[in-house]
């Protein structure tokens, strides 16, 4: 058994060049889950989307274009529809919903066909229990991904963050570095030294980043007891980040990963097995697909 400090470096290296940042690559950018969630429950047409997400039009555009070439929607008789890949990120953006829902600052998402709003839970596949952070082992890693080829988006610099309101999901997946110290923090490497170590991060976009996630209520700065560094941990609303985590890695080792190659590895150490992921509603605990989903009642 490999000490903590062994185990956070491995995982460290493991997250560095796994499957997440590639996730990003395809959703990260802004818009892009709203743009995903309004097609989940059928084809919009170019207007329509503009009017239902009041973006700029060269905005819609381009983001389209990059979804299309990601190949998570395409063009369809009644204007863009989602392609499998597409609708498998129903899971990504209900629990990015939720997340926000949690703090007020989005309104109402789907309807679940028992009635009530839809509330995702995610839970382990085998056991049925809800997945959390500290129920996780994340198993040796494997050999690093060669991913395919996939072209890169823009990126985001910080002024694009929305000033003097909570960081939402949208924002903290949509900038690589923020969402690279969230995934590195959920494998144990919460030290300073360590996150600038394993990202190779310019120390003043990381001490910004970091700044944002302590302000957004993510990570709480301590000072770590017997050295006197600095250690960020998860919040209480920062740990709720873990199952969405765990449904960005699924979605990229399943629809992005060359299939000779090992997905990553989580173990669920209530029951044992390797975590398969399952959403459920919260409230009627049924498994949760789009066709059982339906827009809100205006
Ligand atoms: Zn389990
Ligand atoms: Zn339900």
């Amino acid at each position: 058994m490999p000490t903590h400090s062994t185990r956070s470096l491995d995982v460290a290296a493991h997250v560095a060049a796994s499957i997440v940042p590639a996730v990003l690559d395809v959703i990260g950018q802004s818009w892009s889950l709203g743009i995903i969630e309004a097609l989940l429950l059928g084809d919009k047409s170019f207007g329509q989307l503009l009017l239902e997400l009041s973006i700029p039009r060269s905005t819609l555009s381009a983001r389209l274009k990059h979804l299309a070439a990601m190949r998570c929607l395409e063009p369809s008789s009644n204007g863009y529809r989602l392609t499998p890949s597409g609708q498998a990120l129903l899971p990504v953006v209900s629990l990015a919903r939720a997340w926000d829902s949690a703090a007020d600052t989005c309104g109402n998402g789907f309807m679940h066909q028992c009635g009530r709003v839809f509330s995702p839970v995610l839970v382990c596949a085998c056991c049925v229990r809800p997945v959390r952070a500290k129920d996780i082992h994340l198993d040796s890693p494997g050999d690093i991904p060669q991913l395919q080829s996939l072209p890169k988006p823009a990126r985001r610099s910080r002024a694009e963050f929305s000033a003097n309101q909570g960081l939402n999901a949208a924002e903290l997946l949509g900038d690589r570095w923020t969402a690279l110290i969230v995934a590195l923090g959920f494998y144990g490497v919460q030290r300073y030294s360590d996150i600038a170590r394993h990202l190779a991060i310019a120390p003043n976009i990381l001490a910004d980043r970091l700044l944002r996630l302590c302000d957004g209520q993510v990570l709480l700065r301590e000072t770590e007891h017997d050295t006197g560094r600095p250690v960020y941990r998860f919040s209480e609303r920062g740990l709720q980040l873990f199952s969405l985590i765990v449904v960005l890695i699924e979605w990229g080792d399943h629809w992005l990963r060359p299939a000779q190659q090992l997905p990553t590895l989580m173990r669920h150490l209530p029951c044992g097995q390797v975590l398969k992921p399952l959403l459920r509603c919260s409230s009627c605990s049924e498994n949760v697909s789009i066709g059982s989903l339906s827009a809100p009642p205006a």
